[in-house]
């Protein structure tokens, strides 16, 4: 795990924990090893469930670790909002419009940009958001890469729009 992500989060262990809970010991045996298994949102996304293994004892357990910082997402114009899973998946549906879609998919790609940006945070930008959308967007439906791309001007000039078309053409 990124340092980084270490700090913006602070930790509170559940069930059977003994010890006082500073960093990400295993409440089996004490040991400070431990490996992240699974990671989702909880409540709303203010919170992370993480599913950990004991690279000591292998036992696993439970964390559910709280934002200390919002994350935030710095705009063009220099103001910043809290990032917002729903925000990413309607500006991915508006894209997908009349295009097939597997169930699930959206959700996935949100959760996919969450996970960019808590690696990436506490602030992130609206660009490198909008550019990993694009590249999700990319393997998953060229129509909707581009429309998404010329909606949300992602690109810093129309040359690189047509680069990036001219790329898409050349793969097909
Ligand atoms: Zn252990």
């Amino acid at each position: 795990m990124l340092p980084r992500l270490e700090k913006a989060w602070s930790s509170v262990a559940t069930g059977h924990s003994p010890v006082p809970f500073n960093a990400m010991h295993c409440p089996y045996c004490g040991a400070e090893d431990t490996r992240v298994v699974d990671s989702r949102p909880a409540e709303g996304g203010n919170t992370i469930r993480r599913r950990r293994e004991c690279e000591v004892c292998r036992n696993r357990f439970t964390t559910y670790e709280r934002r200390e910082h919002a994350l935030l997402v710095r705009k063009r114009d220099g103001s910043a909002e809290p990032f917002s899973s729903a925000k990413v998946v309607s500006g991915v549906n508006q894209a997908m419009v009349g295009r097939e879609i597997a169930p699930g998919t959206l959700n996935r790609l949100a959760r996919g940009v969450e996970a960019f940006a808590e690696e990436h945070g506490p602030e992130v930008s609206s660009s490198d958001i909008g550019h990993r959308v694009l590249e999700a967007l990319r393997e998953l439906d060229e129509v909707a890469y581009l429309r998404f791309a010329s909606v949300h001007k992602e690109f810093e000039g129309a040359g690189d729009f047509e680069r990036e078309v001219a790329a898409l053409e050349d793969r097909t």
